[in-house]
Order: C-alpha cells, then structure tokens, then sequence
C-alpha cells in the first residue's frame, strides 16, 4: 500500500478547509431578512467569514502534518476546548484512555474519531488519516454560534451551531467521518478541490463519512440511511440532513435554507463558478453510483463496494480526474480485486447516473 505524503506545501492553493456545510445553503441563509431569524442570518455570515479566513491558514498548518505521527498502530486522540474563542487547538479536555469529560462535544468528537480510526483499521488496514498513525486531535466548542465542521489539514473543528437551526456538529459520526476523511484524500488521491475533481473529493468523504457510521452501526446497505448530517437540523429546519446518496436533491427544502441542489444523474449536472465549481452540488452524482454499486452487491457496503472505492482512492486516481475516470478506475479496481462480475455492477451502476464507462481489451477478451 502506498503512503506517501501529499500535504501542501505552504503556497500551495490545492486543498481549502473543507467545511460540511456547503457555503451555498449559509448564503441562503445569510441572506434571510425575517427578524425572527436575525440571529441565525448573524451566525451564518459569521461562519462564512471565519471560514474563507481559515483558507489562508490552512496552507501554512498543512505543511506541519507529517510532525504529528505516532507509533504506527495506535488510535491516538485528544480533544481541545476552543472555549468559544477561535484560536486552535485550545485547552487540552481528553486525551487517549481518559474518561469520559462529561461535555457532550468533547465526548462525541473524541468518540467519532475512534470510530473513523477503527472503520478504517479494521475494513482497510489503514493506520489513521496519513497511514502512519496520525495524531487525532480535535477542537470543540470553537467560536460561537459557528454552523460548521471542519478539518483544516491538521485536526477536527467543530462548532456548536446556532442552536436555532442547526445542533451541534459533534452529533453526527458520518460528518466526523466525512471531515477527517478529507484528510485521507490529501494524503492519498490529492484531488483538485475543484469541479468534478473537487466533487469526487466530496463523494469521497461521503462515501467513507457514511461507511464509518454503517460500520459503527453494523448496518448492511439495504438498513443504512444513506445520509449525511441527519440529525444536524433542528426540528424548525424542513430536512432530514444536509445531503441523502440514495436520493439527491431530497435532503432539504427549507424557506431558510434553500433547496437541496443535488442531482443524481449527468443530465442535471449543475454548471456553476460557486463552491468551488459545485463541488458539494455535483458530488450528488458519483455519490448515487456508489449508494447503486452497494445496493446491488447487497451486504454490509464496506465489504465490495467500499474496498472497491478505497483502492481506487489509493491507487488509481490523479489529482484532475473526473466523473468518467472515476467510473472507469472503479471498474478497474472492481475487476482486479473481486472479477469481471463485479466490475459489470459497478459499470451498470455509473451508468444509471449517466457515466458510460468503456470496456477495457481485458474485459472483453
Ligand atoms: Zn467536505
């Protein structure tokens, strides 16, 4: 397996913060004039500020990654306390073995981590984000009124939200999941966080951010919700999350927060200069072939089609790759690691979303 080091170098415009919530539902939200909802229109400005500030840093801490390794083998975690002020990491609250803190956040964060390092431990042989035992730090309670998670290329962030629309963000594992999975995707594939690249770097997130909460569940495809943030919003937001694999476009259809962008099929792919070239909009589309590919193998999804999509993580992409080398790398790996059956499901199931992949020599011979 390889492991090699991908963080950017300081100068480097390759990997933004990837926060969860995408910044188009914030400017909707941003945006909102009703009075009864000024605060959560605050919060959400507020959250788009503090993030397009954390791109700038974020360049500067990649660079120091590689010095936070530990003994290969070992789940590291210590969970920070930013004390609702924005500087990081914060008051050290939970290290390692230590006992539960009793704050809900530090608590969840800290769990949710174990239960990314064990998903990819366990299922992949992968010793943490970097494979070489990468420190998990995370920091809780960061700013205030902050609507969002993210991973800024040395550890977690989370925000509490503001607490009218959104719960805090250390509710849900496959979010933790998703961020820290960010961290895998720089260290591996290095994908442009840029139009359909940058969106297979959001599916990418998905997918592993929805098998470590299926993992942790033991749920087999056909049981698993196939959400990202269900139980984020509050009981005022109409939605059940930020994002749905098995039905992209559904997650949400708020006043507040707009509609859920997503397509699911090429057809509908949404041309667009914001997010990133829609990076968290268009990634509803290989996110659909990966719920398909699962569904049709039946099982718990980590077993087929999640091995399938993390060797083709690890070893099959390029920065700039897109939709159809995705499809087309997938059913390589399918090929290679299980045969020519299982790579006709996962052809059949990028097909459903529009992604017509061509039949190697190999395959047809
Ligand atoms: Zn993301």
């Amino acid at each position: 397996m390889r492991h090699t080091h991908r963080f950017p170098q300081h100068g480097s415009n390759a990997s933004p913060v990837h926060g969860i919530v995408p910044p188009h539902l914030l400017r909707h939200l941003a945006r909102q004039t009703s009075s009864e909802l000024s605060e959560c229109a605050d919060a959400a400005m507020h959250t788009l500020m503090i993030t397009e500030r954390w791109r700038g840093e974020r360049q500067v801490l990649g660079s120091m990654a590689p010095w936070l390794t530990t003994p290969v083998g070992e789940c590291r975690r210590t969970v920070f306390d930013a004390g609702h002020g924005q500087s990081l990491p914060g008051a050290r609250v939970r290290g390692e073995g230590e006992r539960p803190s009793g704050d809900a956040e530090t608590d969840e964060a800290y769990d949710a981590a174990g239960a990314t390092y064990e998903m990819y431990a366990q299922v992949f042989g992968r010793d943490s984000i970097d494979g070489r035992g990468m420190r998990l730090d995370s920091s809780v309670h960061f700013s205030r009124r902050f609507d969002n998670a993210f991973w800024n290329g040395t550890q977690m962030v989370y925000g509490d939200g503001d607490g009218i629309l959104f719960q805090r963000f250390t509710r849900c594992v496959d979010v933790i999941g998703h961020e820290l999975t960010h961290g895998v995707t720089q260290c591996e594939a290095g994908l442009a966080y840029r139009d359909q690249s940058g969106a297979l770097n959001e599916s990418l997130s998905d997918v592993f951010g929805s098998l470590v909460k299926q993992h942790a569940l033991g749920q087999s495809a056909a049981e698993a919700d196939w959400l990202i943030g269900a139980g984020l919003f509050t009981s005022r937001v109409r939605g059940t999350a930020l994002r749905s694999m098995k039905a992209p476009g559904t997650a949400y259809d708020d006043p507040f927060l707009g509609h859920d962008p997503q397509p699911a099929h090429m057809r509908d792919f949404v041309p667009t200069f914001e997010d990133n070239g829609g990076v968290h909009i268009n990634s509803g589309i290989p996110n659909h072939a990966f719920y398909l590919t699962a569904m049709a193998f039946g099982g718990p999804a980590w077993e087929k089609a999640g091995r399938i999509w993390y060797g083709t993580l690890c070893h099959r992409l390029t920065p700039l790759a897109d939709f159809r080398a995705m499809a087309q790398a997938t059913a390589d790996e399918a090929r290679i690691a299980f045969g020519e059956p299982e790579s006709r499901v996962v052809r059949e199931a990028w097909a459903e979303v529009g992604v017509e992949v061509a039949l190697n020599a190999a395959a047809r011979a």
